[in-house]
């Protein structure tokens, strides 16, 4: 059974979320919503105020009664950072209580990479979102490449970046940052950003799919993520028996076709140009063949994503990665691909999105993991 204290922090949580949810509120309102007592709103919300969480921001005028004080999320004490180490390039944003982009900032670094060059660049990201600001950011989110130990805080595995394998986070980091830090893996961060910010906002279960030279699945069921780093690794469902070699050792991976590693070194065969990332290439350059590789990835990512399909019939499956930027081409091809091998039952229940956002999204999950112990109603409490 929860202790006062827990209780206190339960409901410190409650009227955050509440008014995350509904915007500025008075408390009146807000005791009436949650179904608490106007003397135990009046403390609670003056210790959130005291805490900077949150601020009045003006009076509401009712027809009868006194005018109610309106109170809001504070936009400025509480400032989270989100960084995203990908293959070579570190990604940051810092956000604010209302998950607004304050500023971000990204860098490139050569490969291959040593850990010194990574921490380098790591380092410069994150001194020029920190730069010139009155408050310090509260925890950093980081987003690594590989598979990730969530329980020991450990890379496990990088295959892109090796100078990272066996390496715990906080060395990536200055010793001297005061600041808690989260791990996280890259589809589950890009899902993440979809349940705090995105398409996921008011759906309780989705996943978000991250097609990218990897492919995996951040799965969000009941509005938490799924499992640890080792759940929604789609990109090895097979979809050739005897197909290509895949990295994993398997054959005829989904991301033996899909991944955009792949799909560059096919492309740079039909193009006159070799292709790095599919962020170089543009619609108009897409030739007779160009297109039919496109639509062939498409097919295939239809066929990998219908075991998918038909095990969670997931309400909500968002697509996230340069890939998308060809959706006109893409979408009739995996919507083919998904008809010929998912369950109609399932498919119809489905909705498929392209992400809103762009190269940022993994930061921007990162920078809101602590949300879930600032907002969330069981969970944590850590953070007020
Ligand atoms: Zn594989």
């Amino acid at each position: 059974m929860a202790n006062q204290s827990d209780l206190k922090q339960l409901n410190k949580s409650r009227i955050l979320a509440h008014i995350r949810a509904t915007a500025a509120q008075s408390r009146a309102a807000i005791a009436d919503a949650l179904s608490l007592d106007r003397k135990s709103i009046t403390n609670l919300v003056s210790e959130l105020i005291a805490a900077d969480w949150l601020c009045e921001v003006g009076t509401q005028v009712k027809r009868r009664g006194r005018p109610g004080t309106l109170l809001a999320l504070d936009r400025e004490k509480h400032l989270f950072l989100g960084l995203h180490l990908s293959e070579n390039l570190v990604q940051g944003v810092l956000i604010n209580l209302h998950g607004e982009i304050l500023s971000q900032q990204s860098r490139s670094f050569a490969l291959p990479a040593g850990l010194e060059d990574i921490k380098d660049c790591l380092l410069q990201v994150y001194r020029r979102l920190s730069a010139d600001l009155a408050v310090a950011p509260g925890a950093i989110g980081l987003v690594l490449p590989g598979v990730l130990d969530f329980e020991a805080g450990r890379i496990l595995r990088s295959v892109n970046l090796p100078a990272l394998d066996g390496l715990a986070p906080q060395l990536l980091l200055p010793e001297t940052l005061p600041l808690p830090l989260f791990i996280e893996e890259s589809s589950r961060a890009k899902a993440l950003a979809e349940l705090w910010f995105g398409l996921g906002r008011k759906q309780a279960s989705f996943v978000a799919i991250d097609l990218g030279i990897g492919i995996g699945a951040g799965i969000v069921a009941e509005r938490r993520l799924h499992g640890g780093s080792y759940a929604g690794e789609i990109g090895h469902v097979q979809i050739e028996p005897e197909g290509r070699t895949c990295a994993c050792g398997n054959r005829g991976c989904l991301e033996a076709y899909v991944s955009e590693q792949r799909l560059c070194q096919e492309l740079s065969r039909v193009l006159p140009h070799t292709l790095h990332s599919l962020r170089e290439l543009q619609t108009e350059q897409l030739n007779a063949e160009a297109l039919a590789l496109l639509q062939e990835a498409g097919h295939s990512l239809g066929r990998g994503l219908a075991p998918l399909v038909n095990i969670l019939c997931p309400p909500l499956l968002v697509l996230h990665g340069n890939l998308t930027r060809f959706d006109k081409v893409l979408m009739p091809a995996l919507t083919q691909g998904l008809q010929e091998a998912a369950l109609p039952s399932c498919l119809n229940r489905v909705r498929l999105e392209i992400s809103q956002f762009g190269a940022e999204a993994a930061a921007l999950g990162a920078a809101a993991i602590p949300f879930e112990q600032i907002f969330s109603l069981d969970n944590g409490f850590g953070m007020l």
